[in-house]
């Protein structure tokens, strides 16, 4: 029978724990050093050295073997640093394994810190539950931007405060030309604003701002979620954050009550275009209200 891929985001949660033999790593190349990997969880971006190799995230930590045994289709050289765009499970999962092999993984000081917290998630009734600090990536960056030249790649790191989370941190390739966007910008409809993790609708429009400014028509985008982008998308998502973060803030400083906007689908023009399995337009609706 031939399968059907389901997107990460569409699987129910329940089912997340199974099924891992079933992941493919998929590479593809971006630039004649950078790739980017998907599989389950947030795309992987690699910068493939002739000494080493620097991934960009590392999904879930089932599949730290076949994330390696991608990595070696591509070169022979050893996985050396991880960047942890921020603190969500898909984007970290493999922390702990990577470690083992004295992999340095480096984030921005707010996910070590997110990832020390047990706390509740009132918006989408979850609890996040702390990590045990084998998880914790090796090295916290304490700047808002940071250069780095590593292996033949000039690359910026770069903070963009309270946007999907308070700790994100996208990579731009400069030599190549390619920037990782972790989940600051995704392609799988409304963005996720994890306004319980400190992320916000002025940070994520700002985020969108800040890529615009970094990249040109010839940048290669990889997005946190879906396939690789441009500008033109970038432009597409930032344009709908501003009109509809326009309308929930009329609304909310009309006096309407989020019970009482809900039911008047003030997002109703955007949510064939946008609405998602994951993210509705109800609770983006929310996320954005909660966050203004
Ligand atoms: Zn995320």
């Amino acid at each position: 029978m031939k399968k059907i891929p389901i997107p990460f985001l569409l699987i129910p949660f329940f089912s997340l724990a199974q099924g891992w033999d079933n992941v493919k790593i998929e590479a593809n190349q971006v630039s004649s050093n950078v790739y980017f990997l998907k599989g389950r969880g947030g795309n992987i971006g690699v910068l493939a050295g002739s000494d080493g190799v620097l991934l960009i995230d590392d999904q879930f930590a089932a599949l730290t073997d076949k994330i390696t045994d991608a990595v070696r289709g591509i070169t022979s050289a050893p996985i050396t640093y991880i960047i942890n765009t921020h603190y969500h499970g898909d984007h970290m999962g493999g922390n702990e394994n990577f470690k083992k092999n004295d992999v340095e993984i480096l984030a921005h000081k707010n996910v070590s810190a997110r990832l020390a917290l047990t706390f509740e998630d009132k918006i989408r009734k979850v609890t996040q539950e702390a990590k045990p600090e084998s998880a914790w990536p090796t090295l916290d960056i304490p700047f808002s931007q940071m250069g780095l030249k590593l292996y033949g790649e000039d690359l910026e790191i770069i903070h963009l405060p309270n946007s999907h989370t308070d700790g994100d941190m996208i990579v731009h390739f400069k030599k190549s030309n390619v920037i990782h966007t972790g989940d600051t910008f995704v392609r799988y409809g409304f963005p996720f604003i994890d306004v319980a993790a400190g992320g916000s609708i002025d940070g994520i429009i700002k985020a969108q701002q800040k890529i615009l400014e970094l990249a040109d028509e010839n940048t290669k985008i990889i997005p946190g979620h879906g396939d690789i982008a441009t500008i033109e998308n970038v432009s597409e998502l930032l344009t709908m954050l501003q009109e509809t973060r326009k309308i929930i803030a009329d609304h909310k400083s009309n006096g309407v009550a989020l019970e009482d906007l809900i039911p008047m689908n003030p997002l109703k023009f955007y949510h064939n275009r946008w609405n998602g399995s994951f993210i509705t337009t109800d609770l983006f609706v929310q996320l954005v209200y909660e966050s203004l």
